[in-house]
């Protein structure tokens, strides 16, 4: 069974692990540098990406993980996909830099900051999975504002990439872990 690690610093890590479990993968709660060697890839999971960069700061997680996405898949959703942005801002912050995307926090505003809606995701993205429509779940979510070329969207909302991969890597900036529907792992687990 493939192993994937979840940042378990802070936020929903405990979904992502459930999300792995039903997608048929084995989670592993990454909170130490040595776990990394156990595990084919990495999820960056939602909560607070400024909270997250202190802690990994303090624990002597960012350099690891930073290697980590040099040779090995890496999936972040919503505060993980900050942190994998090449651009952030509203403001700027740190970040690994692994996805040719600009990415703006919070951007959705205050008022009506999260929902569920329903996507038509990329005739690939089915492909590639299973057909049909994809439930996403926003929760104070940020709005990818720019993708370069090296860098391919799966799914948009209202306009706005919301899935991105490039490469081994993934993005979304909602929250697949959160639903019943496996496919965003599967399409993860596919690259390990
Ligand atoms: N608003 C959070 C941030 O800026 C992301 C929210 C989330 O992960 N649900 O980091």
């Amino acid at each position: 069974m493939k192993k994937v690690g979840v940042l378990s610093l802070q936020g929903d890590f405990a979904a992502h692990g459930r999300a792995l479990e039903r997608a048929g993968a084995e989670p592993v709660y990454v909170r130490e540098r040595e776990q990394l060697a156990q595990v084919d890839g990495l999820i960056l999971p939602g909560g607070e990406s400024s909270t997250m960069l202190t802690l990994m700061r303090y624990e002597g997680l960012f350099e690891p993980i930073a290697d980590f996405g040099r040779t090995r898949p890496m999936f972040g959703t919503c505060a993980g996909a900050i942190l994998m942005a090449k651009s952030v801002t509203h403001p700027e912050q740190e970040s690994f830099g692994v996805m040719d995307i600009a990415i703006e926090r919070n951007a959705y505003g205050r008022q009506i900051d999260s929902r569920v809606v329903k996507l038509d995701p990329a005739e690939e993205f089915q492909a590639r999975t299973a057909p049909g429509k994809l439930e996403a779940v926003f929760i104070r979510a940020p709005i990818v504002r720019g993708v370069e070329a090296g860098a391919k969207v799966l799914a948009e909302y209202d306009g706005d990439p919301v899935l991105v991969e490039q490469g081994r890597h993934l993005i979304a900036t909602f929250h697949p872990e959160l639903t019943s529907d496996s496919r965003v792992h599967q399409l993860f687990l596919e690259k390990l």
